[in-house]
């Protein structure tokens, strides 16, 4: 439906026929039946490398029984706010494990990971403060970063020098945070936390890290990049998300038991908004359990991974600084992304096309990410698909 040419809105009609012109206009597709390695989208199959599913958890059969014993308990709906009723002792529980599996004080849940960041950053820093950011963080990031009203100061991606010479050459802040993602979701590539957790020693900053991407796939126990490298004990605020290789829904923070109290009282996504139904929490709570019972899903993932990345360099594809799952096919163009995205999705394999506002202009990649469920066959067949690409020169 457009929308008449008299209203006010009716610049909306013209700026969605700008980003067709472009290349950039999003089209929802309609999946049906559960998130597995093969996927039914819009009445046709395809072998899927878009999911973030990275442990194949999403319709394990054991988390659809803990919802299912969740429900028959309590019910659906929570009816309020964590600080009202809505707090249960499943919300609790889940609290309590992920606490344990990060080996922090505390964790406290959020309806999302983009929640968590919205609501966390704004409680630590304002006005009076400064926050330095990679400038690859994620959308949650930099959007938490802009509400807490604290100057912003962007260093370039992964650039430990330029970081450096920021916070040696930053103006007077009552407080100064350090803001990364741990596994960059477009690149696929780690921040380097032991140089940045330097930095925060030495220029006695906060840091923030954001394990989206990371928890439950890297570090021996699965708790992410800063695990891998060795430097929790300097992260002051750990994001994570329930919603990627945990396979359920929601976001937390762990730390210490002051800082998890504290946004408890003062983070406002937290505050104002309805509490996760319980059966969510039962699902990522049967969901930690088995990420630390199964660690074979994390090592047989990241060996996928490894020999991916090597096929498709053979092949001569620019990966980029790729060490992870998150596979970026740098192809350039918008326009030439999305042709090189249908033609694979003609040949039965979904991998989405980047393009902006995801990543910069003329960065478009094709994203392959691996997932525990792939098999070798399946691998193999999208690698020859990619190499047919590759001879076409698209
Ligand atoms: C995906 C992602 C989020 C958002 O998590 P959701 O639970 O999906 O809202 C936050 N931070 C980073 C780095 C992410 O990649």
């Amino acid at each position: 439906m457009t929308t008449p040419n008299d209203t006010p809105l009716h610049w909306v009609q013209d700026a969605l026929e700008s980003l067709d012109a472009d290349g950039l206009r999003r089209h929802l597709r309609t999946r049906r039946g559960p998130q597995r390695a093969t996927i039914e989208l819009d009445g046709r199959s395809f072998v899927h490398f878009g999911s973030n599913d990275y442990l194949g958890l999403a319709a394990d059969a054991r988390i659809t029984d803990a919802v299912r014993d969740s429900l028959a308990t309590v019910g659906w709906g929570t009816g309020a706010s964590p600080l009202i009723t809505g707090h249960t002792d499943y919300h609790k529980t889940l609290e309590n494990h992920l606490a344990t599996f990060e080996g922090t004080e505390a964790a406290c849940l959020f309806v999302s990971g983009f929640a968590a960041n919205a609501g966390t950053i704004p409680t630590l820093v304002n006005a009076s403060d400064i926050i330095f950011a990679d400038s690859k963080n994620h959308a949650s990031l930099i959007d938490a970063c802009r509400l807490s009203r604290a100057t912003i100061s962007i260093y370039e991606h992964c650039d430990v020098q330029h970081l450096e010479s920021l916070l040696r050459n930053a103006p007077e802040a009552r407080r100064r945070l350090i803001v990364t993602d741990s596994l960059f979701s477009m690149d696929g590539d780690f921040a380097p936390l032991l140089e940045i957790a330097a930095l925060r020693d030495h220029y006695g900053c906060m840091l923030l890290v954001d394990e989206a991407h990371a928890t439950g796939v890297f570090g021996p126990n699965g708790r992410g990049i800063s695990e891998l490298l060795g430097v929790e004990s300097a992260v002051d605020i750990k994001v994570g998300t329930l919603s990627k290789a945990v396979g359920c829904a929601g976001g937390f923070v762990c730390g210490s038991a002051s800082l998890i109290e504290w946004l408890i009282n003062r983070a406002r996504s937290y505050i104002f908004s309805t509490s996760h139904p319980a059966a969510t929490a039962a699902a990522a709570d049967a969901a930690v359990q088995i990420i630390q019972e199964e660690p074979f899903r994390r090592s047989d993932l990241l060996a996928k991974s490894t020999s991916m990345r090597e096929r498709l360099t053979s092949q001569g594809w620019d990966l980029g600084t790729s060490e992870s799952q998150i596979i970026p096919i740098r192809i350039g163009s918008a326009k030439r992304a999305v042709a090189a995205s249908r033609a694979l999705s003609e040949e039965g394999f979904f991998v989405p096309a980047i393009r902006p506002p995801s990543v910069p202009d003329g960065e478009c990649c094709l994203r392959l990410s691996v997932t525990y469920d792939h098999s070798e066959e399946m691998l193999q067949a999208v690698s020859g698909a990619l190499q047919s690409l590759r001879s076409l020169a698209v």
